[in-house]
């Protein structure tokens, strides 16, 4: 068995930016585009399936805030928390690359102007990464840590087709490559597992694909169903039930013990940070205690990331 840090049945991201900054580093997630390519109807594309009005961001009172207003104001909250000293700016809700080059710099700028800010994230879609967005990251990787999450989702265009994601499984492995050839930013992709008629097969196959992909670190996130969303409508038309914790358990087992031990992975499932926009699962609500019943799954059954690798 190979033993990751903390005693954990996976390799934490916590441990990827210990080994990179030499000590805990905090993320502060910001809002500061307001849509996306899927929002603007652009090419025909739809609102992605799963996501509420606020574009995946974590805290929705964010939007009323500025960019400095929001970094200062979550900045003390975990200061105080967690005695932090040293952050990541998380750019994170919507389409981070779907603005004017020079509003990413401005941004780039302010977050890197702050106190104990050591580099930033930026969230985007596999389809929108421009020659100018990467020569952007490159530049600001010069003077900081840049990393980027690519929302994925999922590798299987069946699963892509039904929560209107707008692009396809190529796309995702074009962009991917694309960054990692022509930018030296720490990348990363976000998953979805729990869609419609998902299978142990297609966990085992996203994990070879996983595999043999540049990147290092992956976020995980089971299907849940927010309010005013298309999900909402078919969970109530029954035409969509997400997962129980102990299917989405069984599923995320297959896929972290096929996963190479060398990638980071960020949690292990979705929780809710806006309880009151969410329908279901209920589980996805009790951060804590899921958190925990998914490593007690894995623990229960000897089993850890990379055990089939
Ligand atoms: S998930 Fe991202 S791309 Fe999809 S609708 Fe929401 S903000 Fe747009």
């Amino acid at each position: 068995m190979i033993e990751f840090a903390q005693g954990l049945p996976f390799n934490p991201i916590s441990q990827h930016y210990k080994q990179l900054f030499g000590q805990k580093v905090y993320k502060i997630p910001v809002a500061v585009v307001e849509s996306c390519p899927n929002r603007e109807g652009l090419r025909g594309m739809q609102t992605c399936l799963f996501c509420d009005v606020w574009g995946s961001a974590a805290r929705s009172e964010a939007f009323d805030l500025s960019l400095q207003d929001q970094i200062t104001k979550y900045k003390a909250h975990i200061q105080n928390k967690f005695k932090a000293e040293m952050f990541l700016v998380y750019f994170q809700a919507y389409t981070n690359t779907f603005t004017k080059m020079q509003s990413l710099r401005n941004n780039f700028d302010l977050a890197l102007a702050q106190d104990g800010v050591r580099g930033f994230v930026v969230g985007t879609r596999p389809d929108c990464i421009s020659e100018g967005v990467l020569n952007l990251w490159n530049e600001y990787h010069q003077k900081a840590f840049v990393g980027v999450e690519i929302g994925v989702q999922s590798f299987f265009n069946e699963h892509l087709l039904f929560m209107k994601r707008g692009h396809t499984r190529d796309v995702s492995l074009k962009a991917l490559k694309q960054i990692s050839n022509k930018t030296a930013v720490d990348l990363g992709i976000h998953l979805m597992f729990g869609w419609p008629g998902e299978t142990r097969e297609h966990m085992r196959e996203t994990a070879k694909i996983c595999n043999d992909l540049p990147i290092t670190n992956i976020k995980l996130h089971n299907v849940h169903v927010l309010k005013n969303t298309g999900l909402e409508k078919l969970y109530h038309d029954s035409q969509f039930q997400p997962l129980e914790i102990d299917a989405y358990a069984d599923l995320m087992q297959e896929f972290l013990e096929h996963l190479n031990p060398r990638f980071f992975v960020h949690r292990l499932a979705a929780y809710a940070s806006r309880w009151d926009e969410l329908v279901a699962p209920d589980w996805t609500k009790n951060k804590m205690g899921s958190h925990q019943y998914l490593i007690d799954h894995l623990n229960k059954n000897q089993s850890q990331q990379g055990l089939r690798f």
